[in-house]
């Protein structure tokens, strides 16, 4: 794995290969992108790419926050990425995206093109189409390239990685059948429709060819079958050692970045076998790795030369330099949430499950490894070892801070160890057992199991810091968002909750499940009660399953598997009333109602705050200082209920603020504004 690999005229220092990823950052948080791609570099991986570069205005994917090489003005930006990479030894490289049929030029308002006419193949079904692209547009895609290609070099990038993966980029486009029904010279045969890929791989080499790797990322295979593996195979035969570096994605997105529930770490193994023997350039895979053993043995057995990782590079961006230093323990292994894919679904800064400090490395001045040392010798107490209780104590301790943490179960984790026994979940048990693991080798942590403390505990104890991360709990009651006020519940129809079922408790005979929380626990919990054998209707106001993991790619996964166990799904229908023996749900269109007999209800809906501990020690507030206490915190979910990544998130804001002066009303954050220009 460390061993230096050759790409045409530049080296990578080891096989670690960050491939692109987006960040939700892009040109709008230049600064924020740079730091977040230095600090991989500062970790050890070889190579450290850019997200995708759009290259020109006649293709640009608002309302999707990436990166533009449009001309001269976006150089500086670009310039102090390549300068923050190289800083520390890494190669730099730009992944060049023209993406076609996929760009429907919301902001830039050009006419999108693509190899034929085509509605914009994008999420949000816009209602504009591709113009299919002439002759002469042709020329100008290849001359744009070129001046692409400049300019990145300009920028100091070493690589320039020509695109065409996830049904992005032009290549692909041109590469399949489905995309590209052309009868010139560029359509038809394999020859003709890889002819603008080997055209614009050729122009970069004359372009930047003598001091710039030129590389090319395409699909393993597309899903719907326009350009499929055998194809693929048969392209790399035909174009061998055109590139310096063949790179393999996957055809859509959602297939290339899988949650860890619907794929294993190396799912791509046998798409990518017999790759590598077909080229005698270097080889990149992806497959979510976080296993040294894995990465030797594809390497080893000439599965792929370079490691490519995006989500791995994020949990762990000093994943290399601890393989390196035989520090597998303290790895911190990605879950595979796809929560960092939601930033750029939502256009706002990624966040990482794991490593809290993803993107936060130049606005607030995070680091993955470091933290800085204490201001004080006062100790805290954090209450409640879940995701939020485990990473404030473990970034307390790093501080240098004296730390108790005290849980009241026997287990640590809170949600995480409960959610991980759940059917797909296990990977999400990382995020205890990373931070446990780092805690266990600390002296100045101490851990106190079946420890449920009172208020009065609490004052007794006497810590100067009390954090209280004491987790929430689902509610009984059906409110959430489609209902603000309670609904009637009949008291005979046995009702269940999240915390119920995972606590063992089993409903009998046919079971509506009410999802009205909209993210993945009512799918798991169908999924758990169709395995125990019951039968299951799965109830939602939302007109998709699990409507918001669109953000993390799972939607449609989700919904064909609770169809295909034979769930019965019913959407757009919001909970009205529960009788003894029937949900009573009403369209939320026409607030039709509809009666579903049925013999137990699951309420997958909000969360209670567990905040009395906080409540009774504000109530005693005057009380604090004759026992020395300074401040008592409310942290993660028992602040308010969130996914995992705002517990641990909220665990280490709270040991980077500790004993830190109040900043009043100043924005918490750095931020670039933009100024007006003439
Ligand atoms: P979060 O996601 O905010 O970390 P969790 O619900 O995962 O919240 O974890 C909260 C943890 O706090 C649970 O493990 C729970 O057992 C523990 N806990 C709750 N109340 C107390 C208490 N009074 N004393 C100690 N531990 C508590
Ligand atoms: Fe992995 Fe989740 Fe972090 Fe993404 S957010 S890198 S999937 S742990």
């Amino acid at each position: 794995l460390f061993e230096p690999v050759k790409i045409g005229p530049v080296t990578a220092k080891n096989r670690f290969y960050q491939v692109p990823h987006c960040n939700g950052g892009g040109y709008r948080d230049p600064s924020a992108v740079a730091e977040m791609r230095r600090v991989k570099a500062e970790g050890g991986w070889g190579v450290v790419f850019t997200e995708q570069a759009e290259i020109h205005p006649s293709s640009e994917i608002t309302p999707y926050i990436e990166l533009r090489i449009w001309d001269d003005d976006d150089l500086p930006a670009l310039t102090a990425m390549t300068d923050a990479i190289h800083a520390h030894g890494a190669l730099a490289g730009i992944e060049l995206a023209y993406s076609g049929a996929n760009s429907p030029n919301l902001n830039s308002r050009e006419v999108p093109m693509a190899p034929m006419h085509t509605p914009i193949l994008t999420f949000t079904s816009d209602p504009v189409q591709a113009r299919a692209m002439d002759a002469g547009d042709i020329r100008n895609l290849r001359h744009w390239h070129r001046l692409a290609y400049k300019r990145a070099q300009r920028a100091g990038f070493d690589i320039v990685c020509v695109y065409g993966a996830h049904g992005f980029g032009i290549i692909q486009h041109f590469l399949s059948r489905n995309t590209n029904q052309r009868t010139d010279e560029y359509g038809g045969s394999l020859q003709n429709r890889s002819r603008l890929m080997r055209e614009l791989i050729s122009d970069a080499r004359d372009e930047v060819g003598d001091n710039c790797a030129v590389a090319v990322r395409l699909a393993l295979s597309e899903a719907s079958g326009g350009f499929g593996n055998d194809e693929l195979r048969d392209l790399v035969a035909m174009h061998a050692d055109l590139p310096d570096l063949w790179d393999f994605a996957h055809g859509t997105w959602e297939a290339c970045s899988p949650s860890s529930r619907f794929a294993a770490e190396g799912a791509n193994e046998e798409l990518m076998r017999g790759l590598k023997q077909l080229t005698a350039k270097p080889v990149v895979g992806v497959g979510r790795f976080t296993s040294v053993d894995l990465m030797a043995r594809q390497v080893r057995q000439g599965v792929m030369d370079l490691i490519g990782a995006a989500r791995p590079s994020i949990a762990d961006p000093f994943l290399p330099n601890k393989i390196a230093e035989g520090r597998i323990e303290d790895i911190r292994e990605c879950i595979g949430c796809n929560i960092c894919v939601s930033g750029d679904m939502t256009m706002s800064l990624s966040r990482c499950t794991q490593n809290s400090s993803f993107m936060e490395e130049w606005r607030k001045g995070w680091h993955p490894e470091r933290i800085k040392a204490k201001t004080s010798e006062r100790k805290v107490l954090v209450v409640g070892a879940g995701p939020a209780g485990l990473s404030a104590a473990h970034k307390l301790g790093l501080r240098g801070y004296e730390v108790a943490l005290a849980e009241s179960g026997t287990e640590l984790g809170g949600r995480v160890t409960r959610e991980s026994r759940l059917p797909g979940l296990s990977p999400y048990g990382r995020v205890r057992d990373y931070r446990v693991g780092q805690i266990a080798s600390m002296s100045n942590v101490s851990v106190y199991r079946q420890s449920k403390l009172t208020a009065g505990d609490i004052l007794d104890y006497g810590f100067e810091h009390v954090a209280i991360a004491t987790g929430a709990t689902w509610r009984r009651d059906g409110v959430a968002r489609y209902n603000l006020l309670p609904p009637l519940i009949d008291a005979a129809m046995p009702v269940f909750t999240p915390d119920d079922l995972m606590d063992g408790k089993r409903p009998d005979g046919h079971t509506v499940i009410y999802d009205d929380d909209h993210y993945y626990i009512g799918s798991v919990l169908a999924e758990l009660l169709i395995a125990h054998g019951v039968t299951v209707t799965y109830v939602t106001p939302s007109a998709r399953v699990a409507e918001w993991t669109v953000a993390t790619l799972e939607q449609g996964s989700i919904q064909a598997r609770l169809m295909k166990l034979g769930a019965t799904v019913k959407l757009s229908h919001g909970l009205s009333e529960i009788t003894s023996d029937a949900v009573i749900a009403s369209c939320t269109y026409t607030g039709a109602p509809s009666k579903i007999p049925c013999d137990a209800v699951v309420l997958v809906t909000a969360r209670v705050p567990t905040d009395e501990l906080y409540l009774e020690l504000h109530k005693d507030r005057a009380a604090w200082g004759d026992h020395g206490i300074a401040s008592v915190e409310l942290i993660g979910d028992a602040k308010a209920p969130a996914a995992i990544a705002w517990a641990t998130y909220a665990g280490h804001r709270y040991a980077e603020e500790l004993d830190e002066p109040d900043r009043g009303d100043a924005v918490p954050f750095r931020r670039e504004v933009v100024g007006a220009r003439s």
